[in-house]
């Protein structure tokens, strides 16, 4: 399309939006490991939702696998940011397969979490979705396994053997308003449950939720980069149509529809937390080609999270030189 000069886009972009620590620490692993040890590095699941993050580690020699039986034994293995269930930890050490474990920390203390619970006695709640596979991993770390309820709804159905020896942990990537109402209904039925309140949705999703929904006011069209499979990024377009704002959730510039930008004068546009920023300057250039683009950064909260890194096995010859 011919660029209008008459047409002046406002582009707020959010802050923080993009990568979080658990992300960045999720990468500089496999990186790390590319640099360290013979190729290829096999990969449980996608490293993190996001097709252009896996295709850049895929072409410097990581090999992105399903299970662990695609892995030949004694292959470097690198458990992707969402978490196991205990059973693949279980079946890497009868492999003795060399693993390096990406699970964000704030997963792992979900996790543990959940341990502490059952180990007390209690029947453990899990609010997640279905599928996901950080849910399956907390799922499979949770002895005894879970209740998995998504909405309040769900709470109704639950079957739980002492009503005084129940607790709840969630996803960390879940929308806060819609987990406050799960919450809520399991306080109604089941009064003495222990849980975290919203604390196991992390630092990142609660930032880029209430970050969205600032600048989602303003605006008149709502852009998530993110993938469709990527958690958090899904409840951030949730938050702009929960707003009436019109709200697309896009894996890169080429997803944009040229007939969304009708009549629009304000868009913001925010990033999951496992989308590069890369990915939101095309965008911003893309928006380029309908008028003159005025970029406008919210003020935003910073974020000074980091995660150190884990201690890689020592594999003798598979080492590179
Ligand atoms: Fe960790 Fe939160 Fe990032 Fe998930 S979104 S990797 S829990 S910091």
């Amino acid at each position: 399309p011919a660029v209008s000069d008459e047409r002046t886009l406002r582009v707020i972009l959010a802050n923080p939006r993009g990568f979080c620590a658990g992300v960045t620490r999720a990468i500089e692993i496999v990186e790390k490991c590319l640099d360290l040890y013979e190729h290829p590095v096999y990969v449980r699941h996608e490293i993190v939702h996001n097709k252009h993050v896996v295709e850049s580690l895929r072409s410097k020699g990581a090999l992105f696998v399903d299970e662990l039986d695609e892995i030949p034994d004694g292959a470097l293995t690198v458990f992707s940011a969402h978490g196991v269930p205990k059973a693949v930890v279980d079946e890497a050490a009868r492999r003795t397969l060399p693993v390096v474990d990406a699970t964000c920390p704030l997963v792992s203390r979900v996790h543990k979490e959940g341990q502490n619970h059952v180990a007390k006695g209690r029947e453990v709640v899990l609010i997640g979705h279905e599928g996901h596979p950080e849910v399956e991993g907390t799922q499979g770390q949770i002895p005894g396994g879970v209740h998995l309820v998504s909405r309040p709804e769900d709470v109704e159905r639950l079957s739980i053997s002492d009503p005084n020896e129940i607790a709840y942990v969630t996803q960390t990537t879940l929308s806060v308003d819609d987990t406050r109402e799960v919450i809520e209904a399991l306080k109604r039925r089941f009064p003495n449950i222990q849980g975290p309140d919203v604390k196991d949705i992390c630092y990142a999703t609660q930032n880029r939720q209430s970050a969205v929904r600032e600048i989602a006011r303003e605006a008149d069209l709502l852009l998530v980069v993110g993938a469709r499979n990527s958690s958090n990024s899904n409840r951030l377009r949730e938050i702009g149509t929960q707003m009436g704002k019109p709200s697309y959730l896009i894996d890169d510039a080429s997803g944009l529809d040229p007939a969304w930008l009708d009549g629009v004068a304000t868009v913001a546009v925010t990033a999951g937390a496992s989308a590069p920023e890369g990915l939101v300057r095309d965008l911003v250039n893309r928006l380029r080609d309908f008028g003159r683009v005025e970029v406008v950064e919210q003020k935003g909260v910073d974020e000074h999270m980091q995660f150190k890194l884990p201690r890689l096995p020592q594999i003798g010859d598979r080492q590179r030189p």
